[in-house]
């Protein structure tokens, strides 16, 4: 069964296709309990794997998973994984790159403690949400120590696992990774061979656009290959996000 991947749950508009609205989210979990299937954090889905558990994942750590998604999950005792950028945890996320004017905050630490306390699994998303792929080994080296420390230190928990930033990862990365102790990541339609490595694990994404019936595809595994191309090109435009950042840096500069 699939690890999904979501981003924003998040009723107000917004140019992001990663975003999609509280009635979606609660009419995509009601489908699949009543298809019979069961979400699980990302540790439960490794160590005690069920055909009929899907890993419930979000990325990026956004305030509205506490507002809008926890709710809903917490109704059906349901527990999920949250990979959060450590850096940013409380603050706008100015890491992202943003076409209009509107900013989205991330979790707090209160927030993300409330979300431990009710069995959540709590995970690295880097520390500034930098492509690990494209800067210097030191500063991929210190994104992955700090971010596991901070966490660790502020929760009090263990961090094992990342979510790479833009799903982008190589073989220096996850050296890196191994070396900063952790002991799994996942990514999206990418990953290194063979696609369940621990450090390549991947994952569906859900968005704005998937209806009921593309959402059910997607946790039957229905049209897999067509499913994982969609992903594929997505994780592209996703590229093509970190080079507009890269250029209006180098702008800015
Ligand atoms: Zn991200």
């Amino acid at each position: 069964m699939p690890i999904l991947a979501y981003h924003m749950v998040e009723p107000d508009f917004d140019l992001a296709i990663t975003r999609v609205s509280p009635q979606q989210f609660s009419r995509q979990i009601d489908l699949a309990l009543h298809r019979g299937f069961s979400f699980v954090t990302l540790d439960e889905y490794i160590h005690r794997p069920s055909p009929s558990s899907i890993a419930l994942t979000f990325d990026d750590g956004y305030a509205s998973i506490h507002q809008y998604a926890f709710p809903i999950l917490q109704k059906h005792n349901i527990q999920a994984t949250v990979f959060i950028i450590a850096g940013y945890v409380g603050q706008f996320d100015a890491w992202d790159v943003n076409f209009g004017s509107i900013r989205f905050r991330h979790l707090s630490w209160p927030q993300l403690e409330a979300l431990h306390q009710a069995g959540w699994q709590i995970e690295s998303h880097s520390l500034y949400h930098n492509d690990l792929t494209r800067i210097d080994r030191a500063h991929c080296l210190r994104e992955l120590v700090l971010s596991k420390r901070i966490i660790e230190k502020r929760l009090r928990i263990r961090v094992r696992y990342i979510s790479f930033p833009f799903g982008n990862s190589n073989k220096q990365v996850v050296q890196l990774c191994q070396q900063a102790g952790y002991e799994g990541g996942v990514v999206m339609s990418r990953g290194n061979d063979p696609v369940n490595q621990p450090f390549g694990r991947q994952r569906l994404g859900i968005y704005y656009f998937d209806n009921q019936r593309t959402f059910l595809h997607k946790i039957l595994a229905k049209y897999e290959k067509s499913y994982k191309f969609m992903q594929r090109m997505l994780d592209v435009c996703s590229d093509g996000t970190v080079l507009v950042k890269h250029g209006i840096r180098a702008i800015k500069r």
